[in-house]
C-alpha cells in the first residue's frame, strides 16, 4: 500500500511500550511502509516536524508529556493524519483527542487488519482533502456497498430504490459520507450538521441517527452501514 505511487508512505510511531511499537513497525514494514519511531512525546513532536510523515500513530500514555499535549503541538503546525492508540475503556480521552484534531483511534490490543484499515482510511481521507481543498465536496457520486449517494442531486438510494431523507438526516449522511471510514464525534456532527455553537443533546443525535440507520438499512439484509462506537461516535463503512 503506497500513498503516492512514486513514494513509500512514511509512518511515525510515537509509543513507549516496546511490544506494541515492535508490532506496529513490523506490520507496517511488511506492508511497504517506511517507519520512524519515537519513545517519548518530545521526541515524537521533534520528529514530526523534522520529517513530516504521511501518518502518525500516537500512544496517549507517554512517559514524559501527555499524548493530548503531543497531539495539540503537532496539530498546531501539521495537517498529517494522526491516529490515537488508546486503552479500550478510555472513551473520554478518545473523544477529546478526536475533537482536538485526531483523525481516528485504535483500541489496544489491535490486530493487523484493524491497524492497516485505520491507516488506509486516514491516508485516503487526507489525499481527498488535498484534492478537494477548494470545494468541500467532490462532485462524484459515492457508492458504499448498496448505497448510492449523490451530493449534487441530493439523491440517496439503496440498490436503485430512492430513500427519502429529511434535511437533517441528509446532512448527517452527507457528513458521514465525506468522512467515510472515520469515526465522527457528537461535537463534530453537531458543528457540521446543526451549525457551530449549537447545542444539541446527545440523545437527539442518537434519535436522528437511529431513524437514518433504519431508513438506510431497511433492505440491507442485516448489513450495517453506520456503526456506533459506544461513548465515542459514529462511523460509516467505507466499502
Ligand atoms: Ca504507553
Amino acid at each position: 500500500m503506497t500513498f503516492e505511487s512514486s513514494n513509500r508512505t512514511l509512518a511515525l510511531i510515537v509509543e513507549d511500550d516496546r511490544p506494541v511499537r515492535t508490532f506496529i513497525t513490523a506490520t507496517l514494514g511488511a506492508h511497504g511502509f517506511d517507519t520512524l519511531v519515537a519513545e517519548t512525546g518530545t521526541e515524537g513532536v521533534t520528529l514530526a516536524y523534522r520529517r513530516v510523515p504521511d501518518v502518525i500513530l500516537l500512544d496517549m500514555g507517554l512517559p514524559d508529556i501527555d499524548g493530548m499535549d503531543v497531539l495539540t503541538r503537532i496539530r498546531a503546525g501539521l495537517d498529517v493524519p494522526i491516529i490515537i492508540v488508546s486503552a479500550r475503556d478510555n472513551e473520554r480521552a478518545k473523544v477529546s483527542a478526536l475533537d482536538a484534531g485526531a483523525d481516528d483511534y485504535l483500541n489496544k490490543p489491535f490486530g493487523t487488519g484493524e491497524l492497516l484499515a485505520r491507516i488506509r482510511v486516514s491516508l485516503r481521507h487526507a489525499q481527498r482533502a488535498r484534492q478537494t481543498s477548494v470545494s468541500h465536496h467532490p462532485s462524484e457520486t459515492v457508492e458504499i456497498g448498496r448505497l448510492l449517494f449523490d451530493h449534487e442531486r441530493r439523491c440517496v438510494s439503496i440498490e436503485g430504490t430512492p430513500v427519502h431523507l429529511t434535511p437533517i438526516e441528509f446532512r448527517l449522511l452527507d457528513e458521514l459520507v465525506v468522512h467515510r471510514g472515520k469515526v465522527l464525534t457528537h461535537a463534530h456532527l453537531v458543528d457540521r450538521v446543526w451549525g457551530p455553537g449549537q447545542h444539541v443533546d446527545r440523545h437527539n443525535v442518537r434519535v436522528f441517527m437511529a431513524t437514518l440507520r433504519r431508513k438506510l438499512e431497511r433492505n440491507m439484509d442485516g448489513v450495517r452501514l453506520i456503526e456506533t462506537e459506544v461513548g465515542v461516535g459514529y462511523r460509516l463503512r467505507d466499502s
